[in-house]
């Protein structure tokens, strides 16, 4: 019997990565339902390649679009957020979420509740509700393995490992675009140059807050919820190399590192294999050719996302979908070119102390409460944008 698989972004950088590793395969995997947003054209051929049930864009007034794209091929064609939501629901033995910012959360939500395997890139939904994605996966026997490459490489770490046994988990970081620039320039920073990374190549956004590191930051909240760590046990470490993706220290003062090449397919190609390692088309690391690998701790004043992820933390219940909101919302005032570069972290540390302020760590993590949160703090920061 085919694996029946569904992706969520399929038209994003991860999820075209994930349609790679299914083509290698097309005698294994049967499509469920691929989604997409604007690039109709995109998400009606893969659909078509794959002969996908159903594809379904974000935007409900691309529905005609997607309709004659996809005409005579048979598959169905819908629209919106629901339509995705309602897609999730479609039986599927492994999903891939991979919708890029908050709303990645409800169809997240959806699959774990049919019980299936989640491949989770989308780290905004364990930012903003960890507990309520954790809580959901346990109640449905659901199970939820990280595409993260700095999780996928704790994962991978951790294999036989006991939790009792870990003293730390270190996440690596290139730098982005900025490592090398003098600190006054970047406030001059324009989009294109921060959405250049050096290693790795990512959607625009991530790539941006790769430049910024709110992505670091993130993913620093993101290791705490999947993986239930305390926040004082985890490292961030500059490896301008990106090679080593993460590094788990035990009590022994021992440490196990993940090294691999910088390429997606292989955190991808870990959790559509997973248990089983498979077999995968991509460089081998010739470490003599490299040569060496360096590292640094990062510089708080150079990347303040990281003390705002430290502030998240303590202040827990709804701050990750305050923070994931405003940090949102601030990037697309950079993009848009109403604030600079390093105006993105105090609009984003603003938000979090006036909505701290109104009870934000107290509050019980729902769906609802979440989508309030994330909605209150784009309106917060752009109230403080505009004020700028
Ligand atoms: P991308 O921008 O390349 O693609 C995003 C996908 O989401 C597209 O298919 C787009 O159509 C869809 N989308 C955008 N807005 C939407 C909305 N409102 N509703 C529904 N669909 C929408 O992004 P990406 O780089 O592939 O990243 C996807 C996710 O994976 C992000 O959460 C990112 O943080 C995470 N991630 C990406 C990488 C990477 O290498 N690209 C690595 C680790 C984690
Ligand atoms: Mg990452």
């Amino acid at each position: 019997m085919k694996r029946r698989v569904s992706i969520f972004g399929a038209t994003g950088s991860i999820g075209e990565s994930t349609l790679a590793l299914l083509r290698l395969k097309p005698e294994v995997y049967e499509v469920v339902a691929l989604t997409g947003g604007q690039n109709i054209d995109a998400l009606a051929k893969a659909a078509r390649e794959f002969h996908a049930e159903i594809a379904v864009t974000a935007y409900e007034d691309r529905l005609d679009d997607l309709k004659t794209a996809l005409a005579d091929s048979g598959i169905e064609a819908a629209a919106g957020a629901e339509a995705i939501d309602e897609a999730a629901c479609r039986p599927a033995d492994w999903i891939m979420s991979a919708i890029v910012g908050a709303a990645g959360l409800p169809p997240g939500l959806k699959a774990l509740e049919q019980g299936t395997t989640l491949a989770l890139a989308n780290k905004e939904s364990l930012v903003t509700a960890g507990p309520l994605l954790l809580d959901t996966a346990r109640a449905h026997n659901a199970t939820i393995l990280p595409v993260d490459s700095e999780h996928s490489a704790i994962f991978q770490a951790l294999n036989g490992e006991k939790m009792d046994a870990v003293e730390r988990v270190i996440i690596t970081a290139s730098g982005g675009a900025f490592r090398d620039w003098p600190l006054k320039d970047i406030a001059n920073a324009t989009p294109e140059q921060a959405a250049s990374h050096p290693n790795w190549d990512m959607g625009k956004r991530i790539t941006i807050d790769s430049a910024s590191m709110f992505n670091k930051a993130l993913e620093v909240i993101e290791t705490r919820e999947f993986f239930g760590v305390e926040p004082d046990q985890i490292e961030v470490l500059i490896h301008p190399e990106s090679l080593i993706h993460a590094l788990v220290g035990f009590r022994d003062k021992g440490l196990l590192a993940h090294v691999g090449p910088h390429d997606m397919r292989h955190a991808i190609g870990f959790a559509l294999g997973y248990p089983v390692r498979p077999d995968l088309p991509l460089e081998r690391l010739d470490l003599a050719k490299i040569g060496q690998l360096t590292f640094k701790a990062p510089d708080l004043d150079r990347y303040p996302a990281l003390t705002i992820a430290r502030t998240v933390m303590e202040i827990r219940g709804l701050a990750g979908a305050a923070f994931n909101g405003a940090k949102e919302a601030a990037l697309d005032g950079f993009l848009d070119g109403r604030i600079g570069f390093t105006d993105m972290a105090p609009i984003v540390t603003g938000v979090i102390e006036i909505m701290s302020r109104e009870g934000l760590g107290n509050a019980a993590i729902t769906l609802e409460s979440v989508r309030e949160a994330d909605q209150m703090a784009r309106r917060r920061a752009f109230e403080s944008m505009a004020a700028q």
